[in-house]
């Protein structure tokens, strides 16, 4: 089974991507993991990606296709796969599409794990760590026992890391917004797509997967 798996920053892709790969026995294909495996062995492509991210700079769609082409030629990649993070533009869509029928495979499913954004921006921006020992809370999900007072250290400073914080969040969410519904218009004309209510719990959440995959 050939399937890509979208969805926001927050959403449960991780979480999803786990039992899908479990259920389907197929292995979960996430760009960082490609990236860095391509990295540590010293491909060529890995080589090449390695010099535009030392350099901090973008790694061009054709050597992130080439490193995402070598992935799919893998041994367990054959009987199917869940690719994560990829393809992000058209242009690697294209790519994706030509590589697989290179080989004669085709995508079957287009899995969009969908969450409004304030559901998101919630899930997000909650977390917050203790100043004194780096503890790691979550306003909704896990919050300190006694409010204002550190589980561990009975500290009560706390702070919110950069990346944490609601205008930094709702800028990563916005990207990726943009991003996802220029994929999911262009697959849906392909009728791949396949809509998921990720606002439920996440066994739900998966159940309404396995559903729609069977
Ligand atoms: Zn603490």
């Amino acid at each position: 089974m050939n399937v890509i798996l979208l969805g926001l920053p927050g959403a449960g892709k991780g979480t999803q991507a786990a039992r899908i790969s479990d259920k389907f026995n197929i292995p979960h294909i996430s760009t960082g993991d490609m990236f860095r495996a391509a990295m540590k062995n010293k491909t060529p492509l890995g080589l090449e990606a390695k010099k535009y991210m030392d350099a901090g700079d973008l790694v061009p769609d054709e050597v992130t296709n080439g490193i995402v082409k070598e992935r799919l030629q893998q041994d367990d990649a054959k009987r199917g796969f869940l690719l994560d993070g990829y393809p992000r533009t058209l242009n690697q869509a294209q790519a994706l599409q030509q590589a697989l029928a290179s080989s004669n495979r085709r995508l079957q499913h287009v899995l969009y794990i969908k969450v409004p954004k304030e559901i998101l921006m919630e899930r997000l921006t909650g977390r917050f760590m203790c100043s004194n020992c780096g503890a790691t809370y979550h306003k909704t999900m896990n919050p300190p026992k006694v409010e204002g007072t550190c589980d561990k250290c009975g500290a009560h400073d706390f702070y919110q890391r950069e990346d944490d914080k609601p205008e930094t969040v709702k800028n990563r969410i916005d990207v990726n917004e943009e991003q996802t519904e220029v994929l999911v218009r262009h697959y849906a004309d392909y009728d791949l797509v396949r809509e998921i209510d990720g606002e439920q719990d996440p066994k739900k959440v998966f159940q309404d997967i396995v559903d729609q995959l069977n």
